[in-house]
């Protein structure tokens, strides 16, 4: 860095333009690496082939250390983060999600390709929709439908209320009415809310009878048994169980209250769901799985 004190008018642009310059030197970068390694899928979100862009750097050092991967789970972590779609974006995690989502729900032709085209179909038009906390990508591609309520959680703000026209929700306690919706989608959200049992029946709880959960959630190879990292006190604080954790930095963002195990599929079992686990099971090399919970019929 230069000795001599820019003033701020030359310094920012100066700035701007160095940062961006790492940026695209790493996409470059990144674009390199795919083709050399002919990283070429059809995106099942866009319906595009398109080159994956795996990004080992989307994992910081430290949630690594903190969390005890090895350096196999650390790769896997970073594909499941990272690998996003050269056209649209999504991430592999969104991707899988949207695979599990057409499996799920054919259209009249059959199976759709994509996402988006499955959103243009009637099928998809029909179908009550919420999405706790946005997926890039999936979000995208589902915007548009009729019966589509997206939502984040938006801390100090009243459920159901919409904060510059988002709507604020809280697994905790949905402000949605019984049996509300017949697909509800979320993705690495279970683990960061204070009471995992309390968040799985509310879901419950919002589903129609037949309906379904489909989400991505961080289950460790190396943990048999789910245990609590946090909890919160009636006062509202964070009181620690074990090493904190927090999403995505390790030290920053938001706090892990639920280690999940690999015993992960018995609990949503015992909440009550028919599930299943695709692109399974979880091991040190592939991490993003894909979790369906039916709630049951009768
Ligand atoms: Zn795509």
């Amino acid at each position: 860095m230069s000795k001599i004190p820019l003033p701020r008018p030359i310094k920012a642009p100066l700035v701007a333009a160095w940062n961006e310059a790492h940026r695209v030197g790493r996409l470059a970068g990144d674009y390199a690496w795919a083709i050399a390694k002919n990283r070429r899928e059809l995106c099942s979100v866009c319906g595009e082939k398109r080159l994956m862009l795996y990004r080992r750097r989307v994992i910081p050092p430290r949630l690594v250390e903190l969390w005890g991967l090895s350096a196999r789970q650390a790769e896997a972590l970073a594909r499941k983060e990272s690998c996003d779609c050269s056209g649209c974006g999504a991430k592999l995690r969104a991707r899988r999600l949207a695979s599990a989502l057409l499996d799920l729900y054919p259209a009249a032709g059959g199976r759709a390709q994509d996402l988006r085209a499955w959103a243009r179909s009637d099928e998809a038009g029909r179908l009550r929709i919420a999405e706790i906390n946005r997926i890039d990508g999936l979000h995208e591609a589902l915007r548009d439908l009729a019966h589509f309520h997206p939502s984040d959680f938006i801390p100090d703000a009243h459920r159901g209320s919409y904060v510059r026209g988002v709507r604020h929700e809280d697994l905790d306690a949905l402000s949605y009415e019984d049996e509300r919706f017949d697909l509800v989608l979320t993705s690495e959200t279970l683990e960061h809310v204070p009471d995992l049992g309390r968040a799985l029946a509310e879901i419950r709880r919002v589903l129609a009878p037949g309906g379904y959960h489909i989400f991505t959630a961080p289950v460790s190879p190396h943990v048999p048994a789910t245990f609590p990292r946090a909890r919160l006190r009636s006062d509202g604080s964070v009181e620690e169980l074990a090493t904190p954790i927090r999403h995505p930095g390790g030290d920053v963002g938001y706090p892990v209250f639920t280690e999940l195990g690999t015993d992960f599929p018995d609990i949503l079992r015992d909440a009550g769901f028919e599930a299943e686990v695709r692109f399974g099971p979880v091991s040190d090399d592939d991490l993003a799985q894909v979790y369906i919970c039916r709630k049951p019929t009768d």
